[in-house]
């Protein structure tokens, strides 16, 4: 249940209205809008009356919400979610692009690559160091050292980056060095490593399930929320069907389905989407055209030699092009493709404060 207070409710009014929720053993979660105050009451609320919420002071009304989710629903925040990464910011009206390599598979094309990309444009690093693999003999990734790599790259080009925790140990060590958490499709519905992601003070990158509902990818972020961190960014990537002739099918319609939904940042990875790099930039073009926020995108300084899905990663020049592809759709929808500022000191929370402008380090 949503409870919407007067416009001149006194905050004294709003924590009134927190104490008594919990004192009916009820969550309170607030969002503080231009003009009024918006607190979602979750847990078991079919115990609790409108009636009685409704007498309490500085309450205006009550929206029971049809959705199963809440915190991420539309109805309890309307303005959009922009997670501000220091140097960039997802959710913005600039699209945020993350390029790298699918596996950390060592230092010297890991800061090759990472270079390319920077040059290229591109407002975020990626690279798996704990992979999450089909089979038991695929290369497994670098693991701790790979993380270690990961911060030399973000270090020589100022890019952030995203990577993934497999499990709920794993996330204090990613959680300290990356700027996103990556949580992958396979463990879309692993709720403890959902709630211990929830616990982190990083932001996270929530894939869709290859075989989820949007409604279940939805819960699945609202576990994360529920937990405490608000900063889930959303990231379809394609979802089982019959076709064959590619790796998944993208669910383009998830896009402005998910923006009438929730207001959480959604963006596109076309990459494992297709698992073709010629279908990449036709389907990222797409994405960006459906209104995505960004984009996550395997790239590969030499895909011939990748060990890790390189017949899906574009080449750094095929990137290149690909983000003045993006440049220009951006352009077309009044929008454009974000730059990186200028890294500021990190906060005592882990999350950086924005502000400056600063050109890419160009290697
Ligand atoms: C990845 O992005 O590295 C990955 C493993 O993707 P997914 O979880 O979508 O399969
Ligand atoms: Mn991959």
């Amino acid at each position: 249940m949503l409870i919407v207070m007067k416009a001149q409710a006194t905050d004294v009014e709003v924590t009134g209205v927190v104490n008594s929720l919990q004192e009916r053993g009820l969550e309170a979660h607030l969002s503080r809008g231009k003009e009024r105050v918006v607190i979602g009451a979750v847990g078991d609320v079919h115990s609790v009356t409108q009636s009685s919420i409704l007498a309490l002071e500085g309450v205006e009304r009550i929206i029971p919400i049809a959705h199963p989710f809440k915190l991420v629903s539309r109805n309890f925040k309307n303005h959009d979610t922009v997670v501000d990464l220091g140097v960039v910011q997802v959710g913005d009206r600039a699209i945020t692009v993350f390029a790298g390599p699918c596996a950390v598979e060592g230092r010297d094309v890991v800061l090759s690559t990472a270079a390319a990309v920077a040059r290229a444009g591109a407002t975020g690093l990626r690279g798996g160091a704990f992979k999450p693999r089909t089979s038991p003999y695929s290369f497994q990734g670098l693991g701790s050292a790979g993380l270690e790599i990961l911060a030399e790259a973000r270090a020589l080009t100022g890019l952030p980056v995203v990577t993934e925790a497999m499990t709920p140990q794993q996330v204090a060590e990613v959680a300290e060095m990356a700027d996103v958490i990556q949580l992958g499709a396979r463990n879309m519905q692993n709720y403890d490593l959902l709630q211990e992601a929830g616990r982190a003070r990083k932001p996270v990158l929530l894939k869709r399930g290859m075989s989820s509902t949007v409604d279940e990818w939805l819960l699945a972020a609202e576990y994360i929320v529920a937990a405490g961190n608000p900063n889930v960014i959303l990231c379809e990537r394609g979802i089982r069907t019959f076709s064959q002739r590619t790796r998944n099918t993208l669910d383009l319609s998830a896009i402005p389905l998910v923006k009438e939904l929730s207001h959480l940042p959604v963006i596109v990875d076309p990459s494992h989407a297709t698992g073709h790099w010629s279908l990449v930039g036709p389907m990222a073009r797409a994405a960006i055209a459906a209104g995505a926020d960004g984009l996550l995108v395997e790239v590969h300084a030499d895909p011939a030699t990748a060990l890790c899905d390189g017949g899906q990663s574009l080449t750094p020049e095929n990137f290149g092009r690909l983000m003045e592809d993006i440049e220009l759709i951006a352009r077309a929808q009044g929008r454009q493709v974000a730059r990186l500022r200028q890294r500021q000191p990190q906060s005592t929370d882990g999350l950086t404060a924005a502000s400056g402008t600063s050109p890419v380090p160009q290697d």
